[in-house]
């Protein structure tokens, strides 16, 4: 499996692109917004030979989900999120404004809902879903027990939490959800955060001080 990070947008988010032997390939939370972002991740994937498959989403908070639209015009693919999040595709226009940013598009549709414990398979690799809301109501990890990766969105960063102050958030369900489905991983798993650099599960256990 191989993983490429891209940050894009005015909030830095965290958008991966993750593909193994056969090409096939996802994206984690797709958030380019600019014209140059958008042909960077369609640029690597062309020069990669890769073949899109899935477009997956952690969550729905505006700064995740800015490339979806433009990955279903250029791929004709949906978004798969938890339909706890839904509703935070509402007035992305304002909320992103509020925010300091502006777009000029709402938010493009889900395809298919991600429920707790489904497997998402592409190539010859899969994902397990886990349901960790806290950040947000629909917040879903993606584990891959082989690879000995997690990918968090904003559930879970290097010496720190996510928000809960945002839309949906709420700090003891966050809490719990980090406790109970993300610290039982192997401490060598490798975290790829929404936000900023990868951490291990070993490394949060000992160093994070919200835990
Ligand atoms: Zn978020």
């Amino acid at each position: 499996m191989t993983i490429k990070t891209f940050t894009f947008n005015p909030i830095q988010e965290n958008t991966y692109l993750v593909y193994d032997e056969t090409n096939e390939a996802v994206v984690i939370d797709a958030g380019c917004l600019s014209g140059v972002e958008k042909l960077t991740l369609k640029g690597f994937i062309e020069d990669n030979d890769l073949v899109l498959k899935r477009v997956l989403n952690t969550h729905l908070h505006f700064d995740h989900q800015f490339g979806n639209k433009f990955l279903f015009n250029t791929y004709g693919i949906k978004p798969e999120a938890n339909k706890g999040d839904e509703y935070l595709l509402e007035n992305v226009i304002a909320k992103t404004r509020s925010f300091g940013v502006e777009i000029d598009e709402e938010a493009q549709t889900i395809g298919e809902y991600i429920i707790d414990n489904q497997e998402l398979k592409f190539g010859n690799s899969s994902f397990t879903a886990f349901h960790v809301p806290g950040h947000s109501p629909g917040s879903i990890a993606f584990y891959s027990e082989k690879e000995g990766v997690l990918f968090a969105g904003d559930v879970l960063f290097r010496g720190s939490i996510g928000r809960t102050d945002l839309q949906g958030g709420d700090y003891a369900t966050l809490i719990n959800s980090i406790t109970k489905k993300l610290l039982p991983l192997p401490d060598s798993t490798v975290v790829y955060s929404g936000h900023g650099p990868t951490t291990t599960i070993g490394y949060e256990k000992k160093n994070n001080p919200f835990l």
